[in-house]
């Protein structure tokens, strides 16, 4: 997959050693598992923008879900399709982004090939589709198309900085190079080292750290987390 989006600086703070970036995957594994490759694809789009909510009752099906395939997807009324994400307890309100990404789904595709290989243009115009942050357009470059592109959110900066292996001040391509770099060392797949650590963010490193049991843990810089101004 290209990378020739990335600029390749290190970041600015104490870079992870190579050892460090295997034991810190190690632990990672060890702790949470190699969960089965991610499916990539259109339906992770999908699950990525509208995902299922948990707990509530399907209140009808409808079969096959119309957003089951770009094409069908944009074809549907979009109060007809709002109505049916709901249905499916799904935010009815992500149906116009969901045109949106399925019609830059579709100009991706030639000859009922999907071109996984992107260039700054489409990258750009995915970036630019209303409701779609920098960071969904790279999840779903990473998760959907296999795209090397490292989504930087709110659990990778706090754990960068937490552990010194980053500082606020760096820009997103450093970071994501940080990232890019430790899979490439380990050597592990990129979306396994991002799911990891959108597992860590959600079970242990959110607004206030809980080091305790985090895998990460036995990483920590002499004297526990690194609190940057504005991390939280
Ligand atoms: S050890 Fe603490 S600071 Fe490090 S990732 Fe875990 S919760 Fe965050």
């Amino acid at each position: 997959m290209s990378v020739g989006f990335y600029r390749q600086t290190p970041l600015r703070a104490n870079e992870m050693k190579e050892s460090e970036q295997r034991q810190a995957a190690a632990a990672l594994e060890s702790e949470l598992g190699r969960p089965p490759r991610a499916v990539t694809g259109w339906p992770i789009v999908v699950e990525l923008i509208a995902p299922r909510r948990k707990g509530t009752a399907v209140n009808a099906v409808v079969s096959p879900h119309p957003w089951e395939k770009p094409e069908l997807l944009n074809a549907t009324p979009r109060a007809q399709l709002s109505e049916q994400l709901e249905n499916d307890r799904r935010s009815g309100k992500q149906a116009a982004v969901l045109q949106k990404l399925a019609e830059w789904w579709l100009n991706q595709t030639r000859d009922g090939h999907l071109r996984r290989q992107l260039d700054e243009r489409s990258l750009r115009k995915l970036r630019e589709i209303p409701g779609i942050s920098w960071e969904m357009a790279d999840r779903i470059c990473l998760f959907a198309l296999g795209a090397a592109i490292a989504p930087v959110g709110r659990a990778a900066l706090r754990i960068g900085c937490r552990h010194g292996w980053g500082e606020l001040e760096s820009d997103r391509e450093e970071w994501q190079h940080w990232l890019q770099q430790w899979a490439a060392a380990v050597p592990l797949e990129l979306s396994q080292l991002v799911a990891w650590i959108d597992q860590v963010g959600e079970r242990w490193c959110g607004p206030r750290p809980k080091c305790d049991g985090c895998p990460l843990s036995a990483f920590l810089p002499p004297g526990g987390p690194r609190e940057p101004e504005g991390s939280g």
